[in-house]
C-alpha cells in the first residue's frame, strides 16, 4: 500500500531531507586521498545528530555503519571501515539516511577522489543525469511509476552502461522502505499512477561494465562481478499538484 503524505508530514520529510543534503555538503570536501571511510562515517553521524536527527541506516537490518560508503566497484551497502583508505582516482558513493521526528530522508551522491579519468567523470555524470532527466520528464500526477524506471534505463543504456536488476528505489516516509518498489528498468506505462503526496526515493545504480553483482562474505557489500566501476545517485522526492519537489537537495545545489 502506498502511503500518501499530508502537508504536515511533507514538512517533516523536508526537514529530514535537508539534513541528508547537509551531510553531502559537509563530507564532499573530506572525500580526498588518505581519508578512511570510517572517518567519513563518523563525520556523517555528527552532522545528522547535531541537527536533531538519527542515522536511519545504523542498525537497520543489522547494518553496522551510520551511512553506506561504497568505493569504486562497490555498488551499494559498503560498510565504513578504518581499513578502507581513499586514494587518488577513486570514486566514493555516500548513501545517507536521516530520521527526523519519525520521518526519513534518503539520498546518495557519488564523488570523485582527487583527479579521475574522463571516463569515470562520464559515469558519475550519466548516473546523476539519468535521475534528473527521468524525474523532470515523468514525475507528475497522472503518469505511471514505470515511466520513471523506463527513462532511467533508456538514458543509461543509450550511453553504454548497464543497470543491475536486484536493487531498486522505494517509497519512503515513517519507514525507510515503503511501497512501491521503483526499479531502474522496465517498460513505460506500468505500475501505480503517481499522485500528489507520494514520497519516493529514486536511485539509479549504474555499472560501467556487465550487469552482474555479487554480495561479499560480510553479507552487505555489493560489488560488480567484473570489478569495473559503478555509480549511485539518489534523492527523495515528493509528488506535488503539478510535478515534484526534491527533498534532499540544498537550495544552492545544482540540478
Ligand atoms: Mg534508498
Amino acid at each position: 500500500m502506498i502511503i500518501r503524505k499530508s502537508m504536515r508530514e511533507i514538512e517533516l520529510m523536508r526537514e529530514a531531507g535537508h539534513i541528508v543534503a547537509l551531510v553531502f555538503k559537509e563530507l564532499q570536501p573530506h572525500c580526498v586521498p588518505g581519508v578512511t571511510t570510517a572517518e567519513l562515517d563518523k563525520l556523517a553521524a555528527e552532522v545528522i545528530k547535531s541537527n536533531g536527527a538519527i542515522p536511519t541506516f545504523k542498525g537497520y537490518g543489522g547494518f553496522p555503519g551510520n551511512i553506506c560508503i561504497s568505493v569504486n566497484d562497490t555498488l551499494i551497502h559498503g560498510i565504513p571501515s578504518k581499513k578502507i583508505v581513499l586514494k587518488e582516482g577513486d570514486i566514493v558513493s555516500l548513501d545517507v539516511g536521516a530520521t527526523y521526528k519519525g520521518y526519513c530522508g534518503d539520498a546518495c551522491r557519488t564523488f570523485p577522489v582527487g583527479k579521475v579519468t574522463e571516463e569515470t567523470k562520464r559515469l558519475i555524470l550519466t548516473t546523476k543525469e539519468s535521475f534528473w532527466t527521468a524525474v523532470r520528464e515523468n514525475a507528475k500526477p497522472g503518469n505511471r511509476l514505470s515511466d520513471i524506471s523506463h527513462a532511467i534505463q533508456n538514458y543509461c543504456e543509450e550511453r553504454g552502461y548497464t543497470l543491475p536488476r536486484d536493487y531498486t528505489g522505494h517509497g519512503i516516509g515513517r519507514e525507510l522502505h515503503e511501497d512501491p518498489y521503483i526499479p531502474n528498468y522496465g517498460e513505460a506505462g506500468h505500475g501505480p499512477i503517481l499522485r500528489e503526496g507520494m514520497c519516493l526515493a529514486i536511485e539509479p545504480m549504474v555499472n560501467q561494465g556487465s550487469v552482474g553483482t555479487r554480495t561479499m562474505a560480510d553479507g552487505w557489500t555489493v560489488k560488480t562481478v567484473d570489478g569495473k566501476l559503478c555509480a549511485h545517485y539518489e534523492n527523495t522526492i515528493v509528488i506535488t499538484a503539478d510535478g515534484f519537489e526534491p527533498l534532499t537537495v540544498l537550495p544552492d545545489e545544482e540540478w
